[in-house]
């Protein structure tokens, strides 16, 4: 963790930039040194390490071509089938978590990642490790223990239990472990609210991983603030909270606290919320948390409780690899770029081609396309990333598709597009991520100037009957008062026909064939995306890498948005 010598890790960035290209050549180079002699690549290696032989022979895989070589060291097998370095664990990602080796150096790269992506931030707002608190909210996921004994846990879990992070944790955050490690993670979030507030004068940044998480925590509160001010002015938790470790780590600070208490209530009993989180913790510097990518969608929300507060998305990482770090932390979300780090894995590119006019359908060019270097990749181009890592991932596609923004020294930087195969398609029509994001702001752009705030959406296709047609969930919110009760159906309505409209001509033509039926949104009570979260939490997401699914593939999902559904509405017409 950079404290001190951010300047070193500014330096570090530099250098690592400016020699992308020998660097990225070292990594490959020691990875294929060090596996080349595993099952997976002997298969098609014989043994070598020559970069040319690895890019002709090697081929680009998926989880699921993987998934057989992970299960076997699941089971038992020895690790070195597909690396050499002894698994020091496994993570895990995804709603269906998908098991991951771990080993001491992905571990390092972590670490070695934070000090990275934090030094620009110091640079910008100061050290905030020596001028108070993070209020970060952070919920660990117990960890499973695969048939060979072997611990799997997220990656933010994992980071959670590191030795270093809990000696740190007192001093640096204001979340005592035990409500990170809580298993019922609403009464661990109710936990870090009550300490973030206890210690509000303290606190030097709100974050989490993703947007949605700050935002649950911000809507939490609006439902709680009343019942914390309670328990800070008698310093006495609330009698739902029940887990023990929550109890005695609040037990050891919670003193009654009248005039905090007051000075809390005051705050939030004001009409707007509008920039609540500056006002409830008046040292804050700025909000961090990812707001690029399906977190997009967030941002408005967040930025009105931000008001005032620059909101920073900080760093590109996945389960697989940690990649990029966002070296301007000022630009707002929907221009930041993030810079690829050389050393932190082997990475390459396959082209992904833009094949319709003017719309955003991404369509790859098979395994036959050569896949681009990092250093070589062009500006303006979409790219879908593959990683090469220490941790036995050999050409496996993470399913992002990134685009080109422009260059740090040599090394590039780029922009989070979206993420592969999350489209909603009837027939031959492809609807991805991006052009959903699009429709819907138009519903957005209507809906505000009425006073209503379109909060969370997803969607569906629905094939009950035929033709089979999309359906929206919508959460709408009334501003100031109003209840979405008031919603006009005949606005409905016409936010169905300007989504249908803004989304791509393939849609608009099987529409006016009939290949597709009429858009359908269904408005659904507040709260409903709560419930959502809820379900995949318990089906073993963890809340900090909770991403909200933009359509919906589970039928128990289904079942539990739409048992909250308080209005249908249809488009009336073809929109061509
Ligand atoms: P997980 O492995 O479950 O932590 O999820 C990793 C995925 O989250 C990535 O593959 C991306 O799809 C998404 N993600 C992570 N960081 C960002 C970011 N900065 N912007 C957009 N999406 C991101």
């Amino acid at each position: 963790m950079a404290t001190n010598g951010y300047e070193g890790e500014l330096k570090m960035i530099e250098e690592l930039t400016t020699n992308a290209e020998q660097i990225q050549d070292e990594v490959l180079r020691e990875i294929l040194s060090r596996n080349a002699g595993t099952e997976y690549l002997r298969g098609f290696l014989h043994g070598q390490t020559e970069k040319q032989l690895f890019k002709k022979n090697v081929p680009i895989v998926t989880y699921e071509d993987l998934k057989p070589y992970i299960d076997r060291i699941a089971n038992g097998e020895t690790s070195d089938i597909l690396l050499t370095e002894p698994i020091t664990g496994s993570g895990t990602s995804g709603g269906q978590p998908k098991l991951m080796p771990v080993t001491a150096q992905v571990s390092n790269k972590w670490e070695l990642f934070r000090g990275l992506y934090e030094s620009p931030l110091i640079k910008h707002f100061g050290d905030i490790n020596q001028a108070g608190k993070r209020m970060d909210f952070m919920f660990a996921r117990p960890e499973i223990e695969t048939p060979s004994g072997l611990k799997a846990a997220s990656v933010s879990t994992s980071i959670y239990n590191e030795c270093n992070f809990r000696t740190i944790l007192p001093k640096l955050y204001t979340s005592p472990v035990e409500t990170i490690f809580c298993p019922d993670p609403n009464q661990g979030l109710y936990c870090q609210l009550l300490f973030g507030l206890i210690q509000r004068d303290e606190v030097v940044k709100v974050g989490s991983v993703f947007a949605s998480t700050v935002l649950r925590a911000i809507k939490f509160l609006e439902n709680h603030w009343q019942e914390l001010c309670y328990d800070i002015k008698t310093g006495r938790l609330s009698d739902w909270i029940t887990d023990s470790g929550c109890r005695n780590a609040a037990s050891l600070v919670m003193k009654p606290n009248p005039e905090q208490a007051d000075s809390i209530e005051t705050i939030c009993n004001c009409k707007s919320w509008e920039g609540i989180i500056r006002k409830l913790w008046p040292k804050a510097r700025y909000i961090c948390c990812v707001c690029t990518g399906i977190m997009r969608q967030y941002t408005t929300e967040l930025e009105f409780y931000c008001r005032g507060l620059p909101l920073v998305s900080a760093l590109y990482a996945c389960s697989e690899a940690v990649c990029g770090i966002n070296l301007e932390p000022l630009h707002k979300p929907c221009d930041v770029s993030y810079t690829f780090l050389p050393n932190m894995a082997y990475f390459e590119f396959l082209p992904v081609k833009n094949e319709r006019d003017g719309s955003i359908e991404m369509k790859s060019n098979n395994e036959d396309t050569e896949l681009v270097d990092l250093v070589n990749v062009k500006a303006g181009q979409c790219y879908e990333l593959v990683v090469t890592t220490c941790a036995g991932l050999y050409r496996y596609k993470v399913g992002d598709v990134l685009m080109v923004s422009g260059f740090y020294n040599n090394a590039p930087q780029f922009q989070f597009v979206e993420r592969k195969n999350v489209i909603l398609s009837v027939d031959q029509e492809k609807t991805s991520e991006t052009d959903l994001f699009k429709a819907v702001t138009e519903a957005k752009a209507l809906l505000d100037p009425l006073g209503f705030i379109l909060t969370e959406y997803t969607s569906y296709v629905d094939t009950s009957s035929a033709p089979g047609h999309y359906v929206l969930f919508l959460e709408i919110k009334g501003k100031e008062g109003k209840h979405c009760k008031e919603l006009d159906p005949k606005i409905m309505v016409e936010c169905c026909s300007r989504i249908e409209e803004s989304l791509h001509y393939t849609y608009k033509i099987y529409r006016k064939r009939n290949i597709i039926a009429a858009l359908e949104i269904r408005v659904v009570k507040q709260g409903s995306f709560e419930a959502l979260m809820d379900y995949y939490v318990c089906k073993g997401t963890s809340l900090s890498q909770y991403k909200k699914p933009s359509c919906i593939k589970s039928e128990e999902a289904l079942k539990i948005i739409d048992s909250r559904v308080i209005g249908k509405y249809f488009s009336p017409k073809s929109p061509l």
